[in-house]
């Protein structure tokens, strides 16, 4: 059977599937891959790293693509894998590269900046210099790398694999138990049914109380781990890696969540609604994704959607609805509902091209169309930043949604403004931007306080299973006060959010928060100045991969990240859609 390739045109990657282009890229890549770890030149072995990196992107954006287009395609499987071992000899060339920055006296580097062939690098490499800084000597860590395959890998192999067979048992609304696997709970979890919700939770939580022992013991090998390791290469604090990730400082981190904290009620207003509407005393955690009852739910084309993206962002945003347009018309979207075809949506791309692609798959509701909307946000980064060197393209997660963001935002508001918008979809439209407000500003800030408390007690001692639920009960008080029952919480979230478990990173929450209110930050000022902000929103996209965030809201925003201002500002738009909500709630379902 031919794999099925998608919607999209994926001819400009390469003219035939994995032919001879794309075969002749593969060996051109490990001959230079083995050539560049003989090289002994600085400079030399700088740009060969820049071609190297741009290569596998390009060649692991085209091969992804196919792979998610029907994922029963094991040639693709094969290749990607072989790719991906050529990939981890690269981490090798880095710390290489690492260990020479190193070196260099604070005169040789300032030199190194002056080089032609490096103009524009002075970020990179100054954050490639710091992480080498952070490094043991090359034997220590060519040990560590070794026995994290057995080691702190394995831990987060061992729950993946407990997580992925978990199954759990709940009551539909008919009454009858039915047995589902973990990875259906998210989705259950929005059933109209309040029953069912409490059913899902307790249920699913029933079958991690089942495996609390090796959950648990997971998460203490793992940040034990990173806790000797982060002793031994000298790093001053175990939030340190996740901020330099973020290309933030402390006091920025410090100042948002402060900001967070101190508008808690914002967020909380939104679910002591919602529990009003739903007829409760109060929300519990089963709630949080809740629909609303009785509003509009028809269907929009796949045509239509594309349409509606296109013709409702040209008035505020004519340049990236063009854009959009253009990109339809040459087949950047892989769409449709089919059989073989992965789950999820992203956007990918190749520098070499300057080109993008989005996987999703449309269904027709209201969220797909947002989820279009939000990956064209992603390719319209990727756009501005045409004219940037490769190794400039790479942003922090924390800068990374301010595209896709405020692409949403940009197209919710012309609908909340069209006429044609009846009150209901208004509601329904505010409902969704709402709650992802609760997310980002509750949720998230409560899995940040959990893991900060948990990596406290941990640097003394294992954290038992019952301090764990404690810990993560207490955080959920702190962040959603009021506006849940504290009967009705989720003491086995630290067990179930997979996030705590990517061994890779740590910390894998705040910076939605930040991304969240990042963008949010940047829109208000596009709201306050109007099309004359776009050259300069386009120019702060542009220098995401070569400045810190501070410095990109600094030079292009003239705000200080680490002062509250800026935050509260972002924060002050959730409150104007949460007046509206409220109005509307009023207005629709006739509460007081
Ligand atoms: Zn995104």
């Amino acid at each position: 059977m031919t794999p099925n390739t998608g919607d999209w045109d994926l001819t400009p990657y390469y003219p035939e599937r994995l032919g001879a282009a794309y075969q002749k890229d593969r060996q051109d890549f490990r001959t230079g891959l083995d050539q560049a770890l003989q090289e002994t030149d600085l400079v030399k072995l700088l740009i060969q790293w820049e071609k190297l990196v741009s290569d596998s992107e390009h060649m692991g954006s085209y091969l992804n693509c196919l792979r998610s287009a029907d994922g029963r395609d094991q040639q693709v499987g094969q290749d990607l894998a072989s790719l991906q071992s050529d990939c981890s000899r690269m981490r090798q060339l880095e710390v290489n590269l690492g260990e020479q920055l190193k070196a260099l006296s604070e005169a040789q580097l300032a030199e190194l900046f002056q080089n032609a062939q490096l103009q524009d690098l002075d970020y990179y490499l100054k954050r490639l210099r710091q992480r080498a800084l952070w490094q043991m000597p090359s034997e220590l860590e060519n040990l560590a790398a070794d026995l994290d395959v057995d080691g702190m890998s394995a831990w987060g192999r061992l729950y993946d694999q407990v997580a992925g067979r978990l199954e759990f048992q709940y009551q539909n609304s008919e009454g009858e138990t039915i047995t589902k696997p973990m990875s259906m709970k998210v989705s259950l979890l929005e059933d109209p049914d309040p029953k069912v919700r409490k059913s899902v939770l307790d249920g699913s939580n029933r079958a991690w109380q089942g495996v609390e022992d090796v959950a648990a013991a997971c998460l203490n090998a793992i940040a034990g781990t990173r806790l000797t390791l982060y002793k031994r290469r000298g790093i001053p604090h175990f939030l340190e890696p996740a901020l330099f990730d973020s290309a933030i400082e402390r006091a920025t981190l410090d100042s948002m969540l402060g900001a967070i904290a101190s508008r808690y009620d914002l967020p909380r207003r939104f679910l002591k609604l919602k529990a009003q509407i739903l007829g409760v005393q109060q929300l519990g955690f089963q709630d949080l994704s809740a629909p609303l009852p009785e509003l509009d739910n028809s269907k929009i084309a796949w045509e239509q959607a594309g349409k509606m993206l296109v013709e409702e962002t040209r008035a505020s945003y004519p340049e990236f609805s063009k854009f959009c347009q253009e990109s339809l018309a040459k087949k950047w979207v892989d769409w449709s509902p089919r059989e073989g075809k992965r789950p999820g949506g992203y956007c990918t791309g190749s520098t070499r091209l300057r080109e993008s692609r989005i996987f999703m798959t449309y269904h027709g509701a209201f969220g797909d169309l947002m989820t279009l909307t939000h990956e064209f946000g992603h390719a319209w980064h990727s756009h501005v930043m045409h004219q940037e060197r490769p190794l400039n393209t790479l942003y922090p997660m924390t800068l990374a949604e301010t595209a896709s963001t405020f692409a949403e935002n940009l197209l919710l508001d012309a609908l909340l403004r069209a006429p044609a918008t009846t009150p209901e979809q208004r509601l329904k439209l505010l409902d969704s931007r709402l709650e992802a407000a609760a997310a980002f500003l509750l949720n998230i800030p409560s899995r940040f306080l959990f893991e900060k408390r948990f990596y406290e007690e941990r640097a003394e001692g294992e954290v038992s299973v019952d301090r764990l639920k404690e810990l993560m009960v207490e955080a959920q008080k702190e962040a959603y006060g009021d506006s849940l029952d504290p009967e009705q919480l989720d003491p086995y979230f630290w067990a179930s959010k997979l996030h705590f478990y990517i061994t890779e990173v740590s910390f894998y929450n705040f910076p939605y928060s930040f991304g969240y209110l990042f963008s949010l930050g940047v829109y208000a000022q596009s709201q306050k100045r109007g099309e004359a902000f776009l050259p300069t929103y386009e120019r702060l996209l542009q220098a995401t991969g070569r400045r810190t965030a501070e410095e990109c809201a600094r030079e292009n925003l003239q705000v200080e990240l680490n002062q509250p201002q800026f935050w509260l500002d972002s924060l002050a738009l959730v409150e104007e859609d949460m007046r509206q909500f409220e109005e509307l709630a009023r207005e629709v379902y006739k509460i007081a």
